[in-house]
């Protein structure tokens, strides 16, 4: 078996495509992390290499220090490289990176052939992924970064408000508060790449499992691939269908959204807890 077979690295794959599919990620933008379970880490180990040749080999300061991570492998998009080439190029565009017994340096140990590094927001997706882990008694295995148009768009009209945008993407389409029921986090227009912007969305990501990056995108997490990308996709469809509808509304709010009374009965049929500081 190749390590491209490995069901870890299939729905990496997957999930790269699909986003690139989608239409979220122009160019270099969006990133991708995963947690790898040690099984993961058992079907994968016979691939790994620490000679100098393949790729980087060095231990590389994290910049910031996650306990609970020491010692987990990742695996993770390049720095600089395209989700659109990831099915053709895997070994030059994503990597597998150890953390040290401190949690506060990485190493490559498969893949970024050729001098690639890590996705730039790799210690904030460490750091999230502390956090994540922390807050589902380690269930979360995915971070996940896109730029939805929806949800750009949207945050170019609305206020970076965690109420407002939470109320707004519940009440355009049934489903949403059965998925998100916490609501979503909002950071404020912030320059990327930076630690201030992981600092904020961590503080976030303790209580919601996906913040809005004001006229940038999403950030959300999930405990397989499959959720996370399904969580990225239902907020983006959200907020598409609030935006139609707003337009084929002559630019006004839509009359007929859901009520909170409708909001409630939806939780009560499906047994989960919304979030009551977002309902009226
Ligand atoms: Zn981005």
């Amino acid at each position: 078996m190749a390590i491209e077979q490995s069901n870890c690295i299939r729905r990496f794959v997957r999930t790269c495509t699909d986003g690139w599919e989608q239409g979220w990620h122009e160019r270099n933008g969006g990133n991708l992390t995963y947690r790898m379970s040690p099984e993961d880490v058992q079907v994968c180990e016979p691939y790994f290499s620490l000679d100098a040749g393949d790729h980087d080999h060095q231990w590389h300061d994290l910049g910031v220090t996650a306990a609970n991570m020491a010692g987990q492998f990742f695996i993770t998009t390049g720095s600089g490289k395209f989700m659109r080439k990831v099915s053709v190029d895997l070994e030059g565009c994503v990597g597998i990176v150890e953390i040290n017994a401190k949690g506060d340096a990485w190493r490559i140990v498969w893949g970024l052939r050729g001098g690639g590094r890590p996705t730039s927001e790799f210690p904030t997706h460490v750091m999230n992924h502390s956090v994540r882990a922390e807050a589902t008694n380690g269930a979360n295995r995915v971070i996940y970064h896109a730029h939805c148009p929806n949800v750009i768009a949207l945050s170019t009209l609305i206020e970076p408000d965690a109420r407002t945008w939470s109320r707004i993407l519940w009440k355009s389409m049934t489903e949403c508060i059965i998925i998100y029921p916490e609501g979503v986090g909002v950071v404020p227009w912030m320059v990327p790449g930076g630690a201030d912007i992981a600092k904020a969305t961590c503080e976030l990501m303790k209580k919601y499992q996906a913040c809005v990056w004001t006229q940038h995108g999403l950030f959300v997490s999930g405990d397989t691939f499959d959720n996370a990308f399904g969580l990225m996709h239902t907020i983006e469809k959200s907020a598409g269908l609030y935006l139609s509808a707003c337009a084929a509304n002559g630019g006004n709010p839509p009359t007929k959204l859901i009520s909170d009374e409708q909001l409630r009965d939806v939780c009560k049929a499906f047994h989960v807890s919304p979030n009551e500081d977002f309902l009226d």
